[in-house]
């Protein structure tokens, strides 16, 4: 069984020394593939420089909407001066975050807006952030989808079905985290059953989210295949499956072998 975690930040920051250990954990796992997502200019030029010596990885550069309202205008510059070198295979973390207030709103759809235009422009994947902003990212995704294709990611996604199939209209993948094994996530897990196979992601969000029963515990790409077990229970369907679906989307949505080192 192949595994793909498409949202993760493996950043020395967050595991230190430890970071070539988790990287062997998750081959062993069956974790050959992961999307290593940057947010912000330092950490952006991390993950490229991270996965030119990781084959089946590649790297996603961008400002979360978190850390807009730091974020110097030579970040944005730098942004586009690794996206202009060829080696981001997706733009982004970006999207709105109306949780947390760290970044003014009207600065975070300043932003995103960019991102998605850059992606456009671009032709390459856009992973999303959204919390309790969905049907806000999802009026700003449409809009753009008026302009041209949009081949967005909604990550980590916690919206209701109804927006679900929206995103799902307009093309997006949805992923799916470790929420989905949270005790209290019901409704999440009656959402994740209903997407449908050609447009769903697996993810860690490593560090965070770490999924049930490591609940608590750092997230690593490793345990992606937690959330992949209770997705196949959910969904009735065989974990080799799941596996082999949602590896086939990752591969396809982020062209996977065609970033050139
Ligand atoms: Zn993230």
């Amino acid at each position: 069984m192949e595994f793909f975690d498409s949202h993760c930040h493996l950043d020395a920051g967050h595991y230190g020394e430890d970071l070539s250990q988790v990287v062997l954990r998750a081959r062993a796992a069956g974790v050959d593939g992961m999307a290593v997502i940057g947010t912000c200019a330092n950490d952006s030029q991390a993950a490229i420089d991270f996965v030119k010596d990781h084959s089946g990885f590649v790297a996603s550069v961008g400002i979360h909407p978190n850390d807009v309202g730091q974020a110097l205008s030579t970040d944005w510059d730098e942004i586009l001066r690794l996206v202009v070198s060829g080696r981001a295979a997706a733009i982004g973390e970006t999207g709105l975050d109306w949780f947390r207030d760290s970044s003014p709103q009207e600065l975070q759809r300043d932003y995103f807006d960019r991102h998605i235009r850059l992606s456009q422009k671009m032709g390459l994947p856009l992973v999303v952030h959204m919390r309790e902003s969905t049907a806000d990212a999802i009026a700003m995704i449409r809009e753009a989808s008026s302009r041209g294709t949009v081949r967005a990611i909604l990550h980590s996604f916690t919206g209701t079905s109804e927006q679900m199939m929206e995103a799902v209209e307009l093309g997006c993948m949805i992923g799916v985290s470790g929420m989905i094994t949270f005790r209290t996530a019901q409704a999440l897990r009656d959402v994740a059953k209903m997407i449908p196979s050609d447009q769903l992601l697996l993810e860690t969000d490593s560090p965070f989210l770490s999924p049930e029963p490591l609940r608590g515990k750092k997230n690593e790409p490793s345990h992606v295949v937690h959330t992949a077990r209770a997705l196949a229970v959910l969904r009735d369907e065989t974990i080799q499956r799941i596996a082999a679906v949602t590896t086939a989307n990752a591969k396809r949505i982020f062209c996977v072998g065609s970033i050139s080192s």
